[in-house]
């Protein structure tokens, strides 16, 4: 584990609330420039716990949340602990499987494990001897004045903590933004989508992945779709996303087989007939919400991280990059302005709201082109221009995809130069099918070819009419 940074300690206490994914990273950074951290978190330590209750079993690591971790020494562990998926590989009903690489050779996004991912930074953030992890801390209420704080515990008791700064890192339901919505000049929207996630468990066959593993499998089905992760244990976890109505319209075992059947048949003999009737009501279908707000501080007192500032829809796998890269942004910030927290909080949410709205919007499109947009020619005809052009002029064309998931380029502006490059590259699509059309028509009128040649006889027409209709 890194040293924190050495020089006189610093008195300024910070409290990170929400030990989750984002928090417990950002208690890495807090601890590394030598401040006094506290993180409290509602639920027990996971690292002791027999069951661990969350969202998804499995996530998608990519570049902007590799570079935070490499920030804190834990890229490497992690990493060794992922699988790289190299593309995505479609389903179709039929069974046929299409590959559709993320990025050039070499490029690859990790399925990584969520509880093991939290277990090991929270590991890594309690190895700081400045740093303190509060359990069954639940956050009641705070004050934007004072900074003090209302934990309650299990058995009902209540604490009193006062921090210098209060780092919101409590997930989408924030209990630490609760304290923002009271206060004039707060921009706040909150969409739930009509789509819930189910998740279901393919084991391996005969000690072996079910599947090829280095893929992130889809099953585009325009309205509805499922994906599949692989995971260390030779498992993968398939997701399916479907509208709240259709979940809501399966409600026997020979409902969920029959609906497999129709949709994803490949799958049945994979995850097993009497496993899917046993897993599909297990639980209930989880909601999906998008949270958008501004600004993300109060002053010099609180900022708000990861999901608690921008809770985004899953289909970009984004949502935890950007919130590890949320604790890179603020890092930077605090080397520009020295640590000043007055000047940083600011220019943090002057910096970072733009580029957490932009995800968070094009979380919701991807929503739509993995679902369905994966079926259509011109689609994958597109990418694959995109892919050209990417490979002959590197620095000029990058596809969207390539400028979220493999750079830090920021997000609002990926999402402009993408406008721009759809529109130079339509363009030029529409000017080279008119000059072909253009060429081809003078060809054929210096060149007029032989009408005879062309024109086919009526008999052999026909038989060739009922050969098609009876093959
Ligand atoms: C189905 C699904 C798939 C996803 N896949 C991906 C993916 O592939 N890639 C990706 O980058 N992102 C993905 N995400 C998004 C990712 O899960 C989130 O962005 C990420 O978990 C956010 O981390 P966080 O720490 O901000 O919030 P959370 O993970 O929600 O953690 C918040 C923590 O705060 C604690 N807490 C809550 N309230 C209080 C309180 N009052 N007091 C104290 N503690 C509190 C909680 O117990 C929790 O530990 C996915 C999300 C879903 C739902």
């Amino acid at each position: 584990m890194e040293e924190p940074a050495r020089g006189p300690r610093k008195k300024t206490v910070v409290a990170v609330v929400g030990g989750g994914l984002v928090g417990s990273l950002n208690a890495c950074f807090f601890a590394k420039r030598g401040f006094d951290v506290e993180v409290f978190e509602i639920r027990e330590d996971i690292r002791q716990a027999k069951i661990v209750r969350g969202r998804s079993i499995n996530l998608a690591l990519s570049h902007r949340g590799r570079q935070a971790l490499k920030h804190v020494g834990m890229e490497e562990k992690v990493v060794s602990q992922g699988i790289p998926m190299n593309a995505r590989m479609i389903h179709s009903i039929s069974g046929k499987q299409s590959p559709i690489p993320y990025g050039k050779k070499g490029q690859y996004i990790l399925s990584v494990d969520r509880a093991n991912l939290n277990k090991e930074l929270l590991t890594a953030a309690e190895a700081y001897p400045n740093t303190k992890l509060n359990f069954d801390h639940k956050l009641q209420d705070w004050s934007a004045e004072t900074g003090q704080m209302t934990f309650v515990r299990l058995d009902g008791s209540k604490e009193h903590i006062k921090a210098d700064l209060i780092v919101g890192c409590d997930g989408a339901f924030s209990a630490v933004r609760k304290q923002f919505l009271r206060r004039s000049r707060f921009n706040y929207s909150q969409t739930y989508i009509p789509h819930g996630y189910m998740e279901l468990t393919m084991l391996p066959i005969n000690g072996e992945f079910a599947m090829k593993p280095n893929y992130l499998h889809i099953w585009p089905r325009n309205t509805f779709m499922m994906i599949a992760l692989p995971n260390l244990d030779k498992t993968f976890t398939c997701t399916l996303f479907m509208p709240f109505d259709d979940f809501e319209k399966i409600t026997t075992e020979d409902e969920v087989i029959k609906f497999f059947q129709e949709y994803f048949p490949d799958t049945i003999p994979l995850i097993g007939v009497d496993t899917l009737k046993r897993d599909y009501f297990r639980l209930p279908a989880q909601a999906m919400v998008s949270v958008k707000c501004s600004p993300h501080h109060i002053n010099d007192k609180c900022v708000l991280m990861g999901d608690a500032a921008h809770a985004v829809v899953p289909f970009y796998g984004q949502g935890m990059n950007a919130g590890f890269e949320d604790c890179i942004v603020f890092d930077e910030i605090m080397n520009q302005f020295n640590e000043d927290l007055s000047a940083v909080l600011p220019e943090y949410s002057r910096v970072r709201v733009p580029d957490d709205h932009a995800i968070a919007d094009l979380a919701m499109y991807n929503y739509i082109e993995m679902r369905a947009h994966v079926n259509s020619k011109w689609f994958l005809f597109r990418k694959q221009v995109d892919s050209i052009l990417h490979f002959f002029m590197p620095k000029t064309i990058i596809p969207l995809y390539t400028m979220v998931t493999f750079t830090r380029t920021r997000y609002h502006k990926a999402v402009e130069r993408w406008q721009w490059q759809n529109k130079v590259i339509n363009h030029g699509l529409l000017i080279s099918a008119t000059g072909a059309a253009v060429g081809s028509a003078y060809l054929l009128i210096k060149n007029p070819p032989n009408i005879n040649k062309l024109i086919i006889p009526a008999e052999k027409m026909w038989n060739r009419i009922v050969a098609f209709r009876t093959s």
